[in-house]
């Protein structure tokens, strides 16, 4: 069975730098690469953090931008608030944000990376892939190309929806544990008709209960591709305007 990995590590922050590097390793031991780092942009990046970050852009890793801070606000409605309790943990910073505050924070996002000396990201990844009440297609002119949602990768250019499956492994109760292994078994099992499959990191993933199923992952040589090349790919199309993910 055939497919092409994307491979990605989540909530890269200062505080997290460690973990990343250490996973990073793992990936580079493997020859998966690049590895796109999601990055969180607003909270203390002090210029040593910076330089770390850059050294793994020189070992030819990628930048995205992931949300401003990485807190949801106090939930609004039931659907946030069980969506904070059983999802996202409290991480899904749009949701209860209206579509304006969602652009404004992404074109934060997008800013401080100027800022900062650090090459423009093609990809902006919401936290908890929660892009809250707002259309892909709205995003369009904040500077990010690329928007992944759980349904896949929307390229605003093409205007187009790459439906890709993703594993994950961000385990920490035995209930999750359970139901992250069927989503990753189904996940993987549609991965050779879709041909890529996201891989997607948490930095604490590797002292968490699916510890061993993300070593196996790490331990497979696979090819890599990169967003570039989804476009070669066989795409559905995008959902008409105003629908969400
Ligand atoms: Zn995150």
């Amino acid at each position: 069975m055939s497919f092409e990995l994307l491979p990605s590590i989540h909530d890269v922050m200062p505080h997290n730098l460690d973990r990343v590097e250490a996973i990073l390793e793992e990936f580079d031991r493997a020859g998966l690469r690049p590895v796109t780092l999601l990055v969180v942009p607003g909270l203390d990046w002090q210029a040593r953090d910076l330089q770390r970050l850059r050294a793994m852009l020189q070992r030819g890793h990628e930048l995205a931008g992931h949300g401003w801070h990485h807190r949801m606000a106090p939930p609004r409605s039931l659907y946030q608030r069980l969506h904070s309790a059983l999802l996202s943990r409290g991480v899904a910073e749009h949701l209860p944000l209206d579509e304006a505050s969602v652009v404004e924070l992404v074109q934060r996002c997008q800013r401080w990376f100027g800022e900062h000396a650090l090459p423009a990201p093609a990809l902006y990844v919401p936290p908890a892939w929660a892009l809250g009440r707002i259309a892909p297609a709205r995003l369009d002119g904040c500077g990010f190309r690329y928007i992944e949602t759980l349904a896949g990768i929307h390229d605003l250019h093409a205007r187009r929806l790459y439906r890709l499956p993703l594993v994950g492994f961000e385990a920490d109760t035995a209930v999750r544990a359970a139901f992250l292994r069927g989503f990753n078994a189904v996940n993987r099992g549609v991965a050779s008709a879709r041909g890529v499959l996201r891989l997607g990191v948490h930095p604490r993933d590797r002292q968490l209960r699916l510890r061993r199923d993300l070593a196996g992952w790490l331990s497979t040589p696979r090819p890599v591709t990169c967003l570039e090349r989804l476009g070669a790919r066989r795409a559905a199309p995008a959902p008409g305007p105003g629908s969400q993910h």
